[in-house]
């Protein structure tokens, strides 16, 4: 994890700040069962913010609905997001974390079915939607 992150806590301070089950998503890579997040069936116009320090991380527009059991979004927002290979579970994937708060998201494939072609595949534990106003 890179230090320049503009939030640093220690997993210490993590734990005192998010529930048990949002740190297990956030700060040790856990994936929340599918067809269980908040947010996989969810379509309202708003904003998704990163669960462990409130940074946009993505729009409604760039969410489709990818059957797949967990939020899909088709892009990030600029910068927000970074990208990490993952080994983990003999697979080569790639981890999606905050770009502010390294806290991990979820990954990103290369089966999209809109123009960018990704799919962006993220845990509802780890956002925070906040409706347009
Ligand atoms: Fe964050």
């Amino acid at each position: 994890m890179n230090s320049n992150k503009k939030i640093n806590k220690t997993e210490a301070e993590w734990k005192q700040v998010l529930s048990d089950e949002v740190f297990h998503i956030l700060r040790e890579k856990g994936t929340e069962r599918a067809f269980t997040g908040e947010y996989d069936k969810h379509f309202e116009a708003g904003t998704y913010l990163c669960a462990g320090c409130d940074t946009a991380l993505f729009e409604s527009n760039q969410k489709f609905d990818s059957h797949c059991g967990w939020p899909a979004f088709d892009k990030g927002k600029n910068g927000a997001v970074d990208e990490h290979v993952d080994k983990s579970f003999g697979m080569i994937r790639t981890e999606i974390t905050c770009n502010t708060c390294g806290g991990h998201l979820g990954h990103v494939f290369n089966d999209g079915p809109t123009k960018t072609g990704l799919r962006y595949c993220i845990n509802s534990l780890s956002l925070k939607f906040v409706p347009k106003a």
